[in-house]
């Protein structure tokens, strides 16, 4: 029923109570792990649950955490456009960063992860025991979405998509010039340069901190339909062509073109005779994944945190239990351990790095 594991809790194993909004507030935990997801007895909610569920609080809206099928949604104020974009017509309510809502016997907040815009961790306060879901977060500021913020608690439940110490993220300052030297160098040879980058998130912050002036920027449907979304509630991002069909490299010569990963050497991409393409993902970091890909180029760039930035969150929350979820949880609830956390694991069914966004392939009229 429930998939905990790690110091403890057995404990916490025997007193999960999946989808019952019975609780014993003196003794519950305020969250237990159930199999629909992160689930609040005190307020009867479930935190970015796979299984569809009442009331649902999601931290940001990648398909594996922003699923369909819930009663009703909370999510921040600028997490829930593209959430309404992708789930359609979802009664939903939304909270600014740091405000406070009541439910049942639970204060729950949102604060920023850093990860995209909107993209939030969750503070579950129950009889002054704090519990935080950290979400999907990077620990480096972007300069487009809201930067990561700790939040002081007892209980930490932590991502640790890339919990190993060979990942140690390149500063962005320094992978964008490396993608600026790239497209202008295709540009000047008259090649187009097309760059793999999730459609939520990740093909924004290349967008955001890209030279335009290096010449024309297309998009794929999906991403261009997600910068319609984004640029609606005010974000600022340089002009974008969609792809469509007539697009080509004749008409557009030495243009950077933003597609999802999954776009990449196929019939969409190959209208672009004679193109240079790249993915832009955490996963360029390990060797084998570039040629594996047939690319000729790869840009280490990740919406997650790093080694050291899941250490540093860790350590910022002053959090004595920690739990990790999706990426390497065995290794670093390990590590934890040594360090003299209370850590454990939750199995989950968040996809980490390498699945998001990929189902998000709507085309723009
Ligand atoms: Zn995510
Ligand atoms: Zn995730």
């Amino acid at each position: 029923m429930s998939n905990v594991s790690g110091n403890r809790s057995d404990d916490l194993l025997e007193r999960v109570l999946p989808g019952s909004i019975l609780c014993d507030m003196a003794n519950d935990p305020v969250l237990t792990f159930t199999d629909k997801g992160i689930f609040c007895p005190a307020g009867g909610f479930y935190i970015d649950p796979w299984r569809p569920v009442d009331m649902a609080l999601i931290t940001h809206g990648h398909s594996d955490h922003a699923r369909g099928g819930h009663n009703r949604y909370l999510a921040t104020e600028a997490a829930m456009p593209v959430m309404r974009h992708r789930l359609g017509a979802i009664r939903g309510e939304t909270l600014r960063f740091g405000d406070v809502r009541r439910i049942g016997g639970a204060n729950v907040s949102f604060h920023p992860a850093g990860h995209l815009p909107g993209s939030a961790q969750i503070r579950v306060e129950v009889g002054g025991e704090v519990w935080v879901v950290s979400g999907d977060y990077k620990t480096e500021p972007d300069g487009l979405c809201e930067p990561f913020e700790p939040v002081r608690c007892h209980a930490f439940i932590s991502e640790c998509t890339f919990g190993l110490p060979v990942f140690n993220w390149t500063p962005q300052p320094e992978v964008m010039a490396q993608v600026n030297e790239w497209w202008a160098a295709n540009a000047a040879a008259g090649r187009t340069s097309i760059l793999g980058a999730y459609s939520l998130g990740k093909s924004q912050r290349i967008l955001a901190n890209v030279n335009p002036d290096i010449g024309p920027i297309l998009t794929h449907g999906a991403v261009e339909a997600t910068n319609r979304v984004l640029r609606g509630q005010g974000l600022s991002l340089p002009d974008t062509v969609w792809a469509g069909p007539d697009i080509t490299a004749k008409t557009h010569p030495g243009a950077l073109v933003i597609a999802p990963p999954s776009a990449l050497n196929t019939p969409w991409a190959g209208r672009f005779t004679g193109a240079s393409q790249a993915f832009a993902s955490g996963w360029m970091a390990m060797r084998g994944v570039r040629r594996r890909r047939g690319l000729s180029q790869g840009f280490v760039l990740s919406d997650h945190a790093d080694w050291a930035g899941l250490n540093w969150a860790i350590r910022a929350t002053g959090a004595e239990r920690v739990f990790v979820t999706h990426g390497y949880t065995q290794v670093f609830r390990r590590w934890l351990a040594d360090q003299g956390y209370d850590a454990g694991i939750v199995e989950t069914e968040y996809e980490g790095d390498e699945g998001e966004t990929e189902d998000d392939i709507e085309v723009v009229e």
